[in-house]
Formats: structure tokens, C-alpha cells, sequence
């Protein structure tokens, strides 16, 4: 099998063996800067189908790859679970008889506080440093694994009071490397605050487009055909993998259900407005929203469309198709 490019002979890796598994999007993109960056000496990656792993061979993703969790994690000093959320606990399990007991465990899951106790009982939970790197696409696989799409983003840590301080570090030096804002909060936090940011924003963009689909007839070709800016960013986001936000949703229910709540409220406010002909009300709703944007692109965290219809961040002038956490 194909091995990646040498290391950069002026880095000090700072783990030996890496093991991702899952070896999709999101590990695929973490393997390809740690190659890059010579941040370890020997890349492994695991999945279900053999098909992934030829696939993140064939692009030098990993040095090696096997079906058998236990084998692929067996020398392994970090071990980053980069599968659907819900798939965590049955991960965990398969990797336990293989780990060595000094090694660390992350993840990258969209969700914390279920991760922490879907795998807690198959890992020693003072070498777990729960994660989650906020960046991503609506891409899957390791075919849509890119370089440094964690750079200039923001990876969440979520470590527990049992948490070994240096296992953490440790996970925080790799983020930091790859170029990440690294945060430490508390999971129900982190999961309150991505229920807003991302979970949320993905249910609405999946039901709007299912909205549009119902239409039936001639009306459903004409949304097609006239679909403009804002449905056709919709359907970007929904085009995002069904099992990874199905397990999303699943797995943060309580924080979910409240934002949606929330939002179910304010939709009624404005369907009112609209009704009422309250035209300071909708006007004064949309100016505040327009002041929000204002805010996130300032803070570096969004993606201005520039005229040759790729997008351009604010604050690191570097060009991708676009991201999102
Ligand atoms: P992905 O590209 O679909 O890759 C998923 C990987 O997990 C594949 O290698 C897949 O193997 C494996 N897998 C799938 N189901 C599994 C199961 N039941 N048991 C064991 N392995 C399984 O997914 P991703 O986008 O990288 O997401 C991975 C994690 O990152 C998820 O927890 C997600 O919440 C989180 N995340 C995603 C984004 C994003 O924007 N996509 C952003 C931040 C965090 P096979 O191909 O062999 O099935």
C-alpha cells in the first residue's frame, strides 16, 4: 500500500503511532496534517468496509489499515474515534482489548456529553480526552478529507474531573499544531452551545428543503429551476451524511429540544408580524440578525463570497469551498 510523503526533517513528532478510527472526513483531514506537519511517526487507520481503508491508502492518509480495531490501535500512543456518534460505544469496545494502557483516546464527535458515557465503560477514563474540532463540510469519506481545515477554528475539549492533565495537553499541543483555537468547557455546555451554532441551523436546512420537495407538480420543477441564493446554501448544508446528523440529534435530544423550542417561539413571532402587517417589528428582528452577522465575521468565523463564487474568510484570507462546523 502507498505510504505518505517523508516527515518534515526539521519537526519533532509529537506522538509515535497515531491510530484513526474511522477514517472518514474529519480524521481523514486531522491524518493529512499530521503528515504534512510531521507531527507522528507512523499513521494507522481503521473502519467497517475495507473499501474506506484502500480508499485512505490509495491517498496516503495512513501508512497501514485494518479492519481489526483491536490490531489497528495496538501500538498506537494517540487514538483519535472519528465515527458517527452513536457508533462511540461499539468503537470503544473494539478497540479496548488492543489499547496499550499509557495510550490516550480522543474523539472528534459532534456531541460530548453522550460520547463521554457511551465509551466510559470500555476506556479508562483518565486517558480520554473527549473533543471536537468545530470546522467541517458537508462532505464525507476520506476522498473529502482536505488540508488544513481545522486551521483557524476552534477545537472544543471537554476533559472531566478525572481527566489525566497531561493526556489533555497533549490532545491541546496536536490542535494547537494544526493550527486550532483550543478551548476547554464543560460537555453540557459545549453541546448547549452547538445545539444553537450547529445542530439547529442543520435540522432547519434539512426540513426546508424537504418543504420545497413536497411541493408537488410544476411548482416543485420551478423551485428547482429558480433555486437562489439562500435555498441553494440550504441545500449545501443538507446535503450533509444522514447517519453522522442522525446521531446528532439523537444523542443531544435534551439540548436540541430546547433550541427548537426557542426557535418554534420566534417563528410564531414573526408569522405573527407578517399576519399583523408589523413592519418595526419584522424590520427591527432582521436589522438585529444583520448585527450578528456583522459580529461572526469579525470574529473570523465565517466565509464572505468573493466574485468568483468561492468564499474568503474574513480573517485568514485563505480560500476553501467553504466550512462549517
Ligand atoms: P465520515 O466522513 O462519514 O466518516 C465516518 C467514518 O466512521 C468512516 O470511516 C466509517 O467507516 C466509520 N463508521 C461509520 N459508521 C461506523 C460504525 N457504526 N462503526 C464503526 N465505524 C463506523 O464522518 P465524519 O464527517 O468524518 O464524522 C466523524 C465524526 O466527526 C462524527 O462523530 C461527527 O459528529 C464529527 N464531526 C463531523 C463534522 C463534519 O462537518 N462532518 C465536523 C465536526 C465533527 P466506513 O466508511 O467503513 O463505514
Amino acid at each position: 500500500m502507498p505510504d505518505g510523503s517523508p516527515l518534515p526533517s526539521n519537526t519533532t513528532p509529537l506522538f509515535g503511532q497515531v491510530t484513526f478510527v474511522g477514517t472518514g472526513l474529519i480524521n481523514g483531514s486531522l491524518a493529512r496534517d499530521i503528515r504534512r506537519l510531521g507531527l507522528a511517526e507512523r499513521l494507522v487507520g481503521t473502519a467497517r468496509r475495507q473499501s474506506t481503508l484502500d480508499e485512505a491508502c490509495m491517498l496516503g492518509l495512513v501508512d497501514e489499515a485494518t479492519t481489526d480495531t483491536a490490531e489497528a490501535v495496538r501500538d498506537a500512543d494517540l487514538v483519535v474515534l472519528g465515527v458517527p456518534v452513536g457508533a462511540s460505544g461499539d468503537a470503544a469496545r473494539a478497540m479496548a482489548p488492543g489499547l496499550r494502557p499509557d495510550a490516550i483516546v480522543t474523539d472528534v464527535g459532534s456531541v460530548k456529553a453522550r460520547v463521554i458515557e457511551l465509551v466510559a465503560p470500555y476506556l479508562d477514563v483518565r486517558r480520554f480526552v473527549p473533543g471536537h474540532p468545530v470546522a467541517g463540510t458537508e462532505e464525507s469519506g476520506p476522498g473529502a478529507a482536505i488540508d488544513r481545515l481545522f486551521e483557524g477554528r476552534w477545537c472544543i475539549l471537554t476533559p472531566q474531573d478525572g481527566t489525566d492533565p497531561a493526556a489533555t495537553d497533549r490532545v491541546a499541543a496536536l490542535w494547537d499544531a494544526v493550527g486550532s483555537r483550543v478551548e476547554r468547557m464543560d460537555p453540557l455546555h459545549h453541546d448547549k452551545v452547538l445545539a444553537i451554532t450547529s445542530h439547529l441551523p442543520h435540522l432547519l436546512a434539512y426540513n426546508i428543503v424537504n418543504t420545497a420537495d413536497d411541493f408537488e407538480g410544476v411548482l416543485k420543477g420551478e423551485v428547482l429551476k429558480y433555486a437562489a441564493g439562500g435555498f441553494t446554501d440550504f441545500t449545501r448544508i443538507a446535503a450533509s451524511d444522514p447517519t453522522m446528523w442522525r446521531d446528532v440529534f439523537l444523542h443531544n435530544k435534551a439540548a436540541v429540544l430546547e433550541v427548537v423550542g426557542c426557535y418554534i417561539e420566534d417563528l410564531m413571532a414573526l408569522q405573527r408580524a407578517i399576519r399583523w402587517d408589523e413592519a418595526d417589528a419584522l424590520f427591527e428582528r432582521f436589522e438585529s440578525a444583520q448585527a450578528v452577522r456583522r459580529e461572526v465575521v469579525r470574529a473570523g468565523q465565517a466565509y464572505k463570497r468573493i466574485p468568483n463564487g468561492k468564499y474568503q474568510r474574513g480573517d485568514a484570507q485563505r480560500l476553501l469551498s467553504r466550512t462549517f462546523g
